[in-house]
């Protein structure tokens, strides 16, 4: 089995890497993440994700568009935000991996505490699906810490919220009525 994984960031892309490695899985990762905001840190991500990759050795593409005016348009037409990121970056990893040859496909998401594992379990597997791939479906929160040491020790750049304008927005309002 050939697994692309979608990686929302270097830093979360290693234990997934980590794992791999010792598993002797034939696999790559590909940065896909048009919502993040704002685009600096966009390229921020991109940049760790790629001195992340490179460090490994590991196979990996970037998806370079920033569809900034999709996004605006398209997630606020969804209830739950996440569902519409989770639907977004896992549709465009499996049309990924078709294009490059990989018949699975996941996310580095997995590895995060904060993340609604079973919305992403459920769109991976509805995407799946509609593709004829398989979605690799894989906890790694326990690799959590690993990484984050990992990424201290190495001086990437570690980000401060999950990604979106939204979750910029409740990252620093709270910080703010907490003063
Ligand atoms: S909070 Fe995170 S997972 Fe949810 S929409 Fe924003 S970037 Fe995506």
């Amino acid at each position: 089995m050939k697994i692309l994984f979608h990686a929302c960031c270097g830093v979360c892309s290693l234990y997934p890497i980590k794992k791999m490695k010792e598993e002797g899985k034939d696999f790559a990762l590909y940065y896909s993440n048009p919502n993040i905001h704002p685009y600096k840190e966009w390229k921020e991500r991109k940049k760790t994700f790629a001195a992340a990759c490179e460090d490994e050795h590991v196979r990996y593409f970037i998806d370079q568009s920033y569809p900034l005016e999709d996004f605006l348009r398209t997630q606020l037409t969804y209830e739950n935000r996440c569902q519409w990121c989770y639907q977004c970056r896992l549709e465009n990893t499996a049309k990924k991996a078709l294009a490059e040859g990989y018949d699975a496909f996941s996310t580095t998401l997995f590895i995060s505490i904060y993340q609604d594992r079973e919305l992403i379990r459920a769109t991976g597997k509805a995407i799946a699906e509609k593709y004829g791939l398989t979605f690799y479906d894989r906890d790694f929160r326990e690799g959590f810490t690993y990484a984050q040491e990992l990424a201290k020790e190495r001086e990437y750049y570690r980000q401060k919220y999950c990604g979106c304008i939204f979750s910029e927005r409740d990252r620093y309002m709270k910080k703010r009525k907490q003063k």
